[in-house]
């Protein structure tokens, strides 16, 4: 149990505007574990909410209670069937599950938007669903069975062969309760037709009643009205699905409407000609979308006035499928009245630019709204031909309530849309406008036949509005159900069913401006997942969320809260960043969270670190050297370097000095080749320096092996990319190699051609230094201009660790081809992340870089290859370490597979 001030503040947040912050934080690593935690609660009558990816938006998974934590245990999985089916615990993600079902050519039936985050607990709990979806394959369709664990901690298996028999036998009352419902629903037409029409769409008001009308026997009545539950009935601890086949062909168009009304007239041939997707995107969202860099040149040059859009996708299991399919689309579009004509196109490229844009609206609209105001995404379905209906009274209602920028898109095909709101929740004016926002929204939505809720779940921002959208007889089944599965009462209150009208309204998220990175952020949470220190300490998410903590506790004068975060922030916050900035690639807002960390840790510089730091970036060449001369004493004398460090990290913190655990020795140090007319110019890396084996002759005999002429610049021993001290925070000494990284482009420029260097980190920081100098990391350019020169011979396998700079620069592709032309079988670890070595953080914070390769290096040690590569010196050490195989430069490699000829 976490008690922590700080871990208390970190979990507190989820996606949703609400924000409680909890008791204590509890995680449980299995069943066991969670059944005698809700046993304890049982018993004691303490609630206690489930908390898993925290993407949820409605209020579901925030409390002041018990938090618990379900993500970091619950994590197996298990492909059945051959993908046909998949058993998996609730703390995975759905795209680690898609990971995984890929290669069988099956995928997971729900496809939330937030895949990378949102995990199978939070689907189940949530009835999540998405673009494709809809309400065929969604979880409430897909589950075949569940493990559940019920409020007083008993264990019920749904997929036992005498389930309903088990089931009486452990919850009598429960069981008697939902047969008395459903005899009841049975015995009356009315109310059977009313749950069929509230269920006809996409719906997560309430609970999924559509299991007494569905099904029959006890078991799956309780295993389907689980499905969309929120975590106030029981825990799922393992659920068995079905999968769908992916559909690998696809075909999609982008069509113009003059108007909303058009758009919608448009949606009953495009759902009957089988379209997979519609997702609409009203007038201010294509005017939101044109300023987006990758919007295709025909959305670009519309001029809009009341136009609306319909991004059409059709997929197939083939080509001939798909070719049909696209004739008879082809059809249908003649039909439709069109601002301007349009087509299908099957090209990756433009498609992937249509849906960027359609997929990035929100974060353009949430990275735009003003400092201190708090994001909203809402969510509510009408029936189809309903649809242009209710955007026009969404459309008015912003403008009497006077919100601005308010996209409206979403799933048409299922008359699901979503629409953002910003809302300063300090003031009270705007406190009281969102209340009679939502009361009016209530009112037409349910008017025109709606649900306010269509896939978000209802959480606290819809509780009070269930028995209005329900009836008082179909709310009442739902209380009795809420009694029945949890009679104490402990599993996330006020959820779903609240006697509090005013709940929706109470234990707002308020944003005090802070920094730049934290005032944008949305804690979405999608960051979390890819973070390095995220077993160990914070994720990029918690990080933002604290930094907002302290702030909001300076204002309100709670100096002690003020106190403890920031003691306990030094280390979980600053200290364990890797400042690798892993993070902006998943963030939607693009959001790098590293650049937060190395400003603060800059701010906390001292003078004489600054010093010290701006003395090594002018005098590199002599830095290196003493470095060399440290790692030599420690190579030679591991023991006496191990209480020498020991003591000086005592006196000095934890930052003074990194670790050496003496494997480690020096490279050969960097030096100039002059060439006329060369083919590139080579920057071999300082950390080959440092930490040998250096890289630097391996790229060397690769090119002149594939008649590529090198240029090596003279003052090459003082060159650095200028990584250590952004890194670091050293603003001295990052201007200094800054204007040197300057002079040094001016010259290379006139050679005209590209720069090269070997090591992907160093890559990247000769990206931004060498200003608008075309720099390609060595992988890259030797897939490019001297893999098809070379004979190689192949090895059987290889296993390579990309890196979080070649993820960030876009390339692995490079390295993964040359790894294709040195290996038969290329494996690419589906968990790998960020070895958070980062420089010398993994030498100053081992346990950093422990943590962070714990879940790879599981997979490595079960994985017998012939070569384990990467293409950075200091991942490599890392991961050599951590896995206890050899990891090389994937350059290496290369070299010794080529046939000389
Ligand atoms: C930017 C953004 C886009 C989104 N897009 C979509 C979308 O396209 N479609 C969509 O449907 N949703 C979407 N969502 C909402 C959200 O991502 C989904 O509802 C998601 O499935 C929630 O999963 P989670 O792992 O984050 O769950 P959490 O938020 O952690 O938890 C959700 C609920 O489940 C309960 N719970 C968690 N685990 C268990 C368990 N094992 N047993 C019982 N109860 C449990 C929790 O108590 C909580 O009530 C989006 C959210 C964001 C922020
Ligand atoms: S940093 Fe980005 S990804 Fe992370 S929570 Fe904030 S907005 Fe979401
Ligand atoms: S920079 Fe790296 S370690 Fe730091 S928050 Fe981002 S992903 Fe996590």
């Amino acid at each position: 149990m976490a008690n922590r001030t700080i871990d208390r503040y970190a979990m507190a947040n989820d996606a949703s505007h609400y924000l409680l912050i909890p008791k204590a934080v509890a995680s449980p690593q299995n069943l066991s574990e969670i059944s005698a935690l809700l046993r304890k609660q049982f018993e004691s009558g303490h609630p206690l909410t489930f908390r898993s990816g925290g993407t949820s938006l409605s209020g579901q998974g925030v409390t002041e209670e018990l938090l618990v934590d379900t993500r970091s245990g619950f994590r197996g999985m298990e492909i059945l069937d051959g993908g046909k089916r998949i058993r998996v615990e609730p703390g995975v993600s759905v795209r680690e599950v898609n990971n995984r079902l890929k290669s069988y050519g099956f995928k997971f039936g729900p496809d939330p938007a937030s895949e990378i985050a949102a995990t199978i607990g939070g689907v189940i709990a949530n009835n999540s669903s998405g673009m494709l979806c809809g309400t065929e394959a969604n979880a409430y369709q897909t589950i075949e069975s569940m493990k559940i664990v019920f409020s007083d901690g008993s264990l019920f298996d749904t997929a036992s062969p005498s389930a309903d028999a088990d089931f009486y036998k452990l919850q009598p009352i429960l069981h008697d309760q939902l047969m008395a419902i459903k005899k009841i629903i049975d015995n009356r037409p009315d109310l059977q037709k009313e749950i069929a029409r509230q269920f006809s769409g996409k719906n997560t008001m309430g609970y999924g009643i559509n299991s007494f009308i569905d099904f029959h026997t006890p078991t799956n009545i309780l295993l389907h009205l689980m499905i969309g539950s929120e975590g106030t009935l029981a825990f799922v601890s393992e659920a068995t699905f079905r999968t769908v086949p992916i559909k690998p062909f696809a075909t999609s168009a982008l069509l113009f409407f003059d108007s909303m009304r058009a758009a919608n007239d448009a949606l009953p041939s495009l759902v009957d000609s089988g379209a997979a997707a519609i997702e609409l995107l009203d007038k201010t969202s294509l005017l939101v979308a044109q300023r987006d860099p990758k919007a295709i040149s025909r959305m670009k040059s519309l001029s809009i006035k009341e136009h609306a859009g319909l991004i059409v996708e059709y997929q197939e299991l083939s080509a001939s499928e798909l070719q049909n399919r696209e004739s008879q689309a082809k059809d249908v579009l003649s039909r439709l009245k069109l601002s301007s004509p349009s087509s299908f196109t099957q090209e990756l490229r433009t498609r992937n630019d249509l849906w960027h844009v359609r997929k990035n609206l929100y974060a353009t609209v949430a990275g735009a709204r003003p400092s201190g105001t708090t994001a909203m995404l809402e969510d509510i379905a009408v029936p189809v031909h309903q649809l242009a209906t209710t955007c026009e009274s969404l459309t008015n209602l912003f403008e009497k309530h006077r919100y601005k920028d308010n996209v409206i898109f979403g799933h048409a095909k299922n008359g699901n849309i979503h629409f953002m709101l910003n809302e300063d929740f300090t003031d009270s004016a705007s406190r009281v406008r969102y209340e009679r926002f939502t009361d009016e929204l209530v009112d037409f939505v349910l008017a025109d036949g709606g649900t306010l809720k269509a896939e978000h779940g209802t959480g606290r921002i819809m509780a009070p509005f269930v028995e209005r959208q329900y009836g008082t007889e179909l709310y009442s089944f739902m209380v009795a159900i809420k009694r029945a599965f949890d009679p104490k009462g402990i599993l996330n209150p006020d959820v779903i069913i609240s006697s509090d009208s005013k709940i929706h309204l109470k234990n707002f998220k308020t944003s005090p401006v802070v920094e730049e990175e934290v005032d944008r952020c949305v804690e979405c949470g999608y960051c979390e997942q890819s973070c390095p220190s995220k077993h160990l300490t914070l994720t990029p998410r918690q990080r933002i969320v604290i930094r907002r903590a302290i702030a909001t506790a300076k204002l309100d004068g709670n100096s002690t809260v003020v106190r403890e975060l920031n003691k306990a922030f030094e280390y979980d916050g600053i200290q364990t960043c890797a400042a690798d900035g892993i993070c902006s690639v998943s963030c939607p807002l693009h959001i790098n969270t590293g650049d937060l960390v190395k400003r603060l840790r800059l701010e906390k510089s001292s003078p004489l670190s600054e010093l010290i730091w701006k003395f090594t970036s002018k005098n590199w060449s002599q830095s290196l050297s003493v470095v060399r001369a440290g790692i030599t004493i420690a190579h030679k004398a591991p023991l006496l370097s191990k209480i020498a460090t020991k003591s000086l990290r005592a006196l000095f913190g934890d930052e003074a000095l990194p670790y050496m655990d003496g494997t480690i020795s020096p490279g050969k140090k960097r030096t100039a080749t002059n060439s006329d007319k060369p083919d590139l110019i080579y920057l071999p890396s300082c950390t080959g320096e440092i930490f040998g084996p250096s890289g630097q002759s391996n790229f060397e005999e690769i090119c002149a092996k594939a008649g590529l002429k090198i240029y090596i610049p003279e003052e090459i021993s003082n060159i650095c990319c200028g990584t250590p001290w952004k890194s670091k925070g050293m603003k001295h000494g990052a201007n200094h190699n800054s204007q040197e990284n300057n002079a040094l482009a001016e010259n290379l420029a006139k050679l005209g051609v590209p720069v090269v260097s070997d090591n992907s980190s160093c890559s990247e920081g000769f990206i931004s230094s060498l200003n608008g100098m075309q720099v390609i990391d060595a992988p890259t350019f030797l897939a490019k201009y001297a893999i098809d020169k070379l004979q190689i011979t192949k090895i059987g396998s290889v296993v390579v660790h990309p890196t979080c700079s070649s993820t960030k620069l876009d390339e692995s592709a490079g390295l993964l081809t040359i790894a294709a032309a040195l290996a038969h079988e290329v494996i690419v670890p589906p968990n790998w992340g960020c070895c958070a070595f980062a420089g010398d953080r993994g030498l100053l914070h081992p346990e950093l870089t422990k943590s962070a390769t714990a879940d790879e290096v599981g997979f490595i040690k079960n994985t017998g290859a012939d070569s384990y590569v990467s293409t950075n010196r200091t991942c490599e050490i890392a991961m050599s370490s951590a896995s206890g195989k050899n990891h090389v430069s994937i350059l290496d490699l290369l070299n010794k597979q080529i046939i000389q000829r």
